[in-house]
Order: C-alpha cells, then sequence, then structure tokens
C-alpha cells in the first residue's frame, strides 16, 4: 500500500467507527474533517495513477501561490509523514541510516526523505519551493530531497529580525522572482494572478472562523477537547478541493459556540488548564488522560499558531495602515512564525498564550532533532518565573519514533506528577 492508499483505508475506518460509536465529547464536526482527508487523499491517489504533476511545498503557507500556476497539486510532505505511523516510520528509519542521513533530526521531517526515495510510495515531485524563516528543519530537509533527487529547487529567504514588517518589499520580491522561476522550470505553468485573488477571497472564511476558535477556546470551561487542540490548522491550499475543509472549520467553530452558551466542557469539571508548547507523541494517550481528569487544554503552542490564530489575515489593513496587493499578503503571511525570530519572539508569544489562556502550567514537548526551540526551555522558563509563575515541564521525546510501550508509561507518569504539581500550585495560589 503506498501512503495514499493507506490513509485512505484509515479515514475508512475512522468514518464507519464514529458512524457506529461517536464519542459525546468529540464535536461532531471531526467527521467532516476525516471526509475531507478521506476526499484529499483519494483526489491525490487519482492525480498521481493519471500521472499529472505535482509540487512539493515547504512551508504550507506557500501553497496557495504554488495553486495559482494552471493544474498542479501540492505535496505537502511533513504531513504525510505525520501521519505514518511509528511502524511505517520505524521501517523507513532504517532506510534513511541506509541512505547515510542522520536519525536524530526531527522525526516528523526527516522521515519523508526515505519515503520519497522509496519509488512507488509517494509521487516524485516535478519542483521543490520552500521558506526559511520557519521551521530550518523542514527547510533543510525539503531542500535536502530535492538536491538528493536532482529536482529544481527554489528557496525564499525570511529574515528572522523584528519589527518583521521592514521585510515585506524584500520576500514580495523574491515572490516575484518565485513566480519567473515556476514560470522556466515547470512544464505548463502560467501565473495567474485572478486565481490568487479568488483563493484569497475564498480562504478569508478560514480564518475568520480559526479566529473565532482562537476566542472560544479562552473561555472558562474550555468547549474543546484537547486532542482537537493538538491538530495543527490544514490550510485550504492543500487540498484538491478547499470547500470542505473550510467548511470543517466553520462548522467546527459553531459547534464551539454552542458549547460555550452551554457552559459545556469536554472534561467534566475543569479543575485545570495547561498550555501544551512544540510538538507530543503521536498515538499516546495523553489527550484521553488530561479530559478524563478535568485538564483542560485551551491552547497548542507552536510556530505558526500566533500567525494561525491571532495575527491579521487577507484583506486587513491595521497592520500596513493600507491595502495590500495580492503577492504581498502572500509575503506577509510567510514573515511571521514564532520560530523564525531570534528566540525572544519565541519566549514573547509564549508568555503571551501562558496570560491569555489564563493557563494553570506550560507543557514543553522539546521534540528530539527540533531546531528552532533547542536551548530556550530554560529562558522560557525563566521569563514564566518573572511574568507568569506557573510550572513548566520541560520533556524531551520522538513524535513517531521509539514509542514504546515503556516510553509511553514513563511519558504518562512524568505527565501525571506534572498535573499534580500543577494542582498543588494552584491551591497555594488561590489561597493567597
Ligand atoms: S518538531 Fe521541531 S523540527 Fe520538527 S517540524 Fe516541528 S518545529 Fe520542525
Amino acid at each position: 500500500m503506498n501512503v495514499f492508499e493507506a490513509e485512505i483505508a484509515k479515514y475508512e475506518r475512522r468514518l464507519a467507527k464514529i458512524e457506529q460509536s461517536p464519542r459525546p465529547n468529540m464535536v461532531k464536526s471531526n467527521k467532516i474533517f476525516y471526509q475531507a482527508m478521506l476526499e484529499d487523499n483519494r483526489e491525490q491517489l487519482a492525480w498521481w495513477r493519471q500521472g499529472k504533476p505535482f509540487v512539493v511545498v515547504g512551508g504550507s503557507d506557500l501553497s496557495i501561490l504554488m495553486r495559482c500556476f494552471g493544474d498542479f497539486r501540492v505535496l505537502n510532505l511533513v504531513r504525510i509523514a505525520d501521519r505514518m505511523g511509528t511502524k511505517k516510520a520505524e521501517a523507513a528509519v532504517e532506510k534513511l541510516r541506509a541512505m547515510g542521513l542522520p536519525d536524530f533530526v526531527c522525526d516528523r521531517t526527516i522521515l519523508f526523505l526515505p519515503l520519497a526515495a522509496m519509488a512507488g510510495e509517494i509521487p516524485e515531485p516535478k519542483i521543490v519551493v520552500t521558506r526559511t524563516g520557519g521551521c530550518e528543519v523542514v527547510n533543510n530537509t525539503t531542500r535536502t530531497l530535492a538536491k538528493t533527487m536532482g529536482i529544481p529547487l527554489f528557496t525564499i529567504d525570511v529574515p528572522f529580525e523584528d519589527p518583521h514588517h521592514q521585510h515585506l518589499p524584500y520576500v514580495t520580491k523574491q515572490m516575484e522572482n518565485l513566480i519567473a522561476w515556476v514560470e522556466a522550470n515547470l512544464p505548463g505553468a502560467k501565473f495567474d494572478e485572478k486565481k490568487l485573488v479568488e483563493w484569497q477571497t475564498a480562504v478569508r472564511r478560514y480564518w475568520a472562523a480559526l479566529h473565532d476558535i482562537y476566542e472560544l477556546r479562552k473561555h472558562v470551561p474550555c468547549p474543546d477537547h484537547p486532542r482537537d487542540v493538538f491538530r495543527e490548522p490544514m490550510f485550504p491550499g492543500q487540498f484538491p478541493n478547499p470547500s470542505l475543509i473550510i467548511e470543517y472549520y466553520e462548522r467546527y467553530r459553531d459547534e464551539l459556540r454552542e458549547r460555550v452558551a452551554k457552559n459545556y466542557s469536554p472534561v467534566g469539571e475543569e479543575k485545570l488548564r495547561i498550555v501544551w508548547a512544540i510538538s507530543g507523541p503521536y498515538g499516546s494517550g495523553m489527550w484521553d488522560y488530561l479530559a478524563q481528569t478535568g485538564v483542560a487544554m485551551p491552547y497548542f503552542l507552536f510556530g505558526s499558531s500566533r500567525d494561525n490564530f491571532v495575527m491579521p489575515h487577507y484583506g486587513d489593513t491595521s497592520d500596513y495602515g493600507r491595502e495590500l496587493k495580492p503577492l504581498e499578503e502572500e509575503a506577509r503571511k510567510t514573515l511571521y512564525n514564532s520560530w523564525g525570530g531570534g528566540g525572544e519572539r519565541w519566549i514573547r508569544d509564549s508568555v503571551f498564550a501562558c496570560q491569555e489562556f489564563k493557563a494553570d502550567g506550560l507543557v514543553l514537548f522539546e521534540q528530539t532533532g527540533c531546531q528552532p526551540v533547542l536551548g530556550l526551555g530554560q529562558l522560557l522558563t525563566q521569563r514564566l518565573k518573572e511574568r507568569y509563575p506557573i510550572p513548566v515541564w520541560s520533556v524531551e521525546g520522538r513524535q513517531l519514533l521509539g514509542r514504546s510501550e515503556g516510553v509511553e508509561a514513563e511519558f504518562m507518569s512524568g505527565l501525571a506528577a506534572f498535573v499534580n504539581l500543577c494542582h498543588e500550585r494552584k491551591k497555594v495560589r488561590q489561597a493567597a
């Protein structure tokens, strides 16, 4: 089974399971999400079987731009690696070692390399487009893919500096160069600015829903389940049919609104709220544990969470004091990533999130080989101590690899100890 076939089988099973025994504390709109994923994989597979072209985009925020050159599909390799599951990941790492590549890099990024090299697993892309200024591991792995497979590569340089607004012309200029490069390197590609405007108009609904979801999750009790909060937003530009994924976010927002109106909490009585940051071990029982013990997790903090949920988007005139041109709108989206600054940006955004969500604790899941936040845990803990003193649990682990029962048991016992500590500190704060 190639990756699309495996995903199709998985989502068919998942939808059947929801149909048979829906979980009352999970949002019903999850069904639309799984349908969107199922449809997406079916369409990608059909496209591949017809021999039609794919482009790789390292940085989902470039996906809309890449959909404006004609009939090309976007291949999101991190998303593919994310959904591999431990077994497939363990097999892929063997292949990775055989290729002479390092196995200590973040597994959700490095493991797409062996997949791409294994003929028949995923389609071979025609071009690779990537960017700096977010996760450099994703960027470098994407670049390695292009170099090892001899695929034409274009990298946009997104400066790390704050304030970031000053770099809008620099990034926009590179996007103009990118357009000329794509037209020269991708047979049949012709940029259509009208198409870009259409996309930008269509996805305003998506950004509006994400902003609303962010605000609704602040409510006490939090209306959302930790498992759903942990899901990174899916960019509509990655989907052959974006309308279903946009519908999902709108229905999801509406359900959260209904829950807020009823004061419904999916974790029962909300006793504690924590913010979760960076990443987490996939397939762990941690979300159900939190939900069963009355711990809400209103916010998942990662590099583009502030950009996705908080920052102004298409059509906004407040942050630049004027309307932006279509290409400038795309440049604006790439310019701010919490992991794209000099470290201070991540620390500042993390403290802000803990305050905004009135967190009783912060989990920093430091994924092995995750470079963007390397060495920042202690600095962040120190800053929180000064500005918003809550317990911080810094834990290292992998998302996909080495997730044995023993590893899970150790992780869960650390989580339980941290939750207890947060309860104790909360009691002390309330008594003061
Ligand atoms: S876990 Fe770290 S290295 Fe891996 S994709 Fe996320 S930010 Fe990048």
